[in-house]
């Protein structure tokens, strides 16, 4: 018998290795089992959301009745969304701007805020942030050249109501028009929250699967809105088996800004339904660091655990996301929640939009004040999705400065110049 070079009791590398720290590393399995290590990352029981104190106050205060329970119901959450100027008003110090809008229009996008979301709001600062993305002013009513009311052209390239096909490997399902908060500056604001889109009918939708079916170079389905996570499980689960069984869709991606608005929404239920559908992505729609509360980060925990890849979609605001500090701020609470930053969307030129649209040079130097300073991974693609249906065109800062001979000449985040040699053909040529 030949003898082995190494016996069994030799190789112990893991014995060997733990055995010197035996009694370090004992201390730290017993630390992991009794603290949260990762305070990002919360309970995933189903008994709720842990409500953050703010929201624990609001509710005590204009939700005296409310139990927690029915707080943390998301269905509760949209039958008591807040629509009205009356309701608006039994809450917030309205200024007279947000009121005369909210008296005056008839016919535009319409107003309506969870319980939830309202009790991130500042109740006496109409220039807050959040407040500023749902209330309405009347500036809404200003109509500025450039504006309307379709700027992606989306209607021109919809071969079937509801579906928008301009890429040639994917579509966009707009599967309902309602949404349990409405963003005043939505690109789909000439849709979204009337009646006769709101309701998804089933006709629509089977005549957009039938569309997706018949048409093979479809491979990626985007589904959208309004807000899908608004339908229940059971309308979801209707949409991603009919999808599941179309052979060439092999990526079904949902957009949403659910986990901010309603986080209730995100239940281990819905959770456990989605996991069977996978390859299935989720963009979230993201605008500021003030809606990463404890119950967001939650709803993103579950999503993640339940292997959904995360990305995040954020609109460029004047006045509420626009400087880089907070932008930064944004991005790594993203990371945090494991949501990668993916698209800053230049603000389309929706009607009524004039006063949240930021000059293009203001996102190119938000990118520059992220690219360096931060992960790549933290640092969205910045684009201007083009007026008429171009789709989205990226725009970065320029980091190449010219040419020197044979060299690029490259400034690095600092400023710094750098030289590559590239004697085989300046990009600049
Ligand atoms: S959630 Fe999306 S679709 Fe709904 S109002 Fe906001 S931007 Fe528009």
């Amino acid at each position: 018998m030949t003898e082995s070079l190494c016996s069994s009791e030799d190789f112990d590398p893991l014995g060997t290795q733990v055995a010197p720290f035996k009694q370090e590393v004992n201390q730290t399995a017993s630390k992991i089992k009794n603290n949260n290590i990762n305070p990002f990352i919360k309970s995933t029981t189903d008994h709720g959301l842990p409500e953050s104190p703010g929201t624990i106050d609001f509710r005590q205060r204009f939700f005296p009745r409310t139990t927690p329970a029915q707080w943390q119901n998301w269905k509760w959450q949209l039958r008591n969304r807040i629509t009205t100027a009356a309701a608006l008003e039994r809450i917030i110090r309205l200024s007279e701007e947000e009121r005369k809008a909210i008296r005056n229009d008839r016919h535009g996008l319409p107003v309506a805020i969870t319980p939830y979301y309202m009790s991130l709001l500042n109740l006496h600062n109409p220039s807050q942030a959040l407040r500023r993305t749902v209330v309405p002013t009347t500036a809404e009513h200003l109509h500025s050249p450039g504006e309307s009311d379709d700027p992606l052209g989306e209607e021109n390239n919809s071969p079937v109501p509801g579906l928008v096909h301009r890429y040639p490997d994917r579509v966009l399902f707009l599967v309902t028009g309602y949404c349990s908060t409405y963003c005043r500056y939505c690109t789909r604001s000439r849709m979204v929250g009337r009646k006769e889109n709101a309701e998804p009918t089933m006709s629509r939708w089977t005549k957009a699967l039938d569309y997706i079916r018949s048409t093979p170079s479809v491979r990626d389905v985007l589904l959208s809105g309004g807000d899908p996570l608004t339908l229940s499980d059971q309308m979801i689960e209707h949409l991603l088996f009919k999808l599941r069984q179309i052979p060439h869709v092999e990526i079904i991606r949902i957009g949403t800004k659910v986990p901010m608005v309603l986080p209730q929404r995100i239940t281990l239920s819905l959770t456990r339904m989605l996991r069977r559908y996978h390859p299935l992505w989720i963009s979230v729609h993201a605008t500021h660091p003030d809606e990463l509360t404890s119950e967001a980060m939650t709803a993103y925990t579950r999503l993640a655990d339940a292997g959904i890849p995360l990305g995040s979609q954020t609109v460029l605001l004047s006045g509420i996301n626009d400087d880089i500090a907070t932008m930064r701020k944004l991005m790594h609470g993203l990371m945090r929640a494991r949501v990668r930053p993916y698209y800053l969307y230049q603000c389309d030129p929706i009607t009524g939009s004039g006063h949240f649209r930021t000059p293009v040079k203001k996102g190119l130097e938000i990118i520059r004040g992220l690219r360096g300073y931060t992960t790549g991974y933290a640092v969205p693609t910045y684009v201007i999705d083009a007026p008429g249906g171009g789709g989205k065109i990226p725009l970065t800062p320029d980091y190449v400065i010219g040419s020197d001979g044979d060299n690029l000449l490259l400034k690095n985040y600092t400023g710094n110049t750098y030289r590559y040699p590239d004697p085989d053909g300046s990009i600049l040529s």
